[in-house]
């Protein structure tokens, strides 16, 4: 298995994307390397192999790419969580707040039908804005969550904190 220190070489920090003062932690070199993606695979499912994870939710864009590996992986479905306008009726949504203005995430009604054991996946968690959003939808789709996994979490910006403290949350690489 790729260690964390080969996973954590092929994120590229871009400076000042996309709106000057954020750091961008970009993961397309981890995606375009064989052994770094396959071992961000394996790490992001080891603590999720018997969790009994019956859905693997992905946050558009980048959660789709790592929770449709991760939801194989876990022999799980895979659900994805989307910007408003792109899935066909009926759609379930829920509406967050962004530093400036808000946005909705929606997700098929009955996608989830009743799954007791969701796992959340996006690629960075920042603010926790967005996967707090996404654990509200699955509410609102009548499913449970498990947990959350994410590539990345960027400690200073506190995500964790919006997020249930009951709730498992694992990320693969800290900043
Ligand atoms: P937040 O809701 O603030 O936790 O932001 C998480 C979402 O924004 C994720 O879907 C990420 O793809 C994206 N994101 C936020 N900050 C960054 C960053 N520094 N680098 C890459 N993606 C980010």
């Amino acid at each position: 298995m790729a260690s964390i220190e080969a996973l954590r070489d092929k994120v590229r920090d871009v400076p000042d994307f996309p709106s000057p003062g954020v750091l961008f932690r970009d993961l397309t070199p981890l995606l375009a390397d064989p052994a770094a993606f396959a071992g961000c695979i394996d790490a992001l499912a080891s603590p999720w192999h018997a969790a009994g994870i019956e859905a693997v939710c992905g946050i558009e864009a980048r959660g789709f790419i790592f929770g449709a590996a991760l939801a194989r992986r876990l022999d799980a479905g895979f659900v994805p969580l989307r910007k408003p306008g792109k899935l066909p009726p009926p759609v379930v949504e829920v509406e967050y707040a962004l530093e400036y203005g808000a946005d909705r995430l929606q997700a098929t009604a009955g996608a989830l039908q009743g799954a007791r054991r969701v796992l959340l996946v996006d690629d960075v968690l920042a603010t926790g804005g967005t996967l707090a959003a996404a654990h509200q939808l699955v509410g609102r789709l009548g499913a449970g969550v498990a947990g959350a996994a994410v590539v990345i979490e960027i400690e200073a910006l506190a995500g964790r904190a919006r997020w249930p403290c009951d709730v498992p949350l694992h990320a693969v690489l800290h900043y």
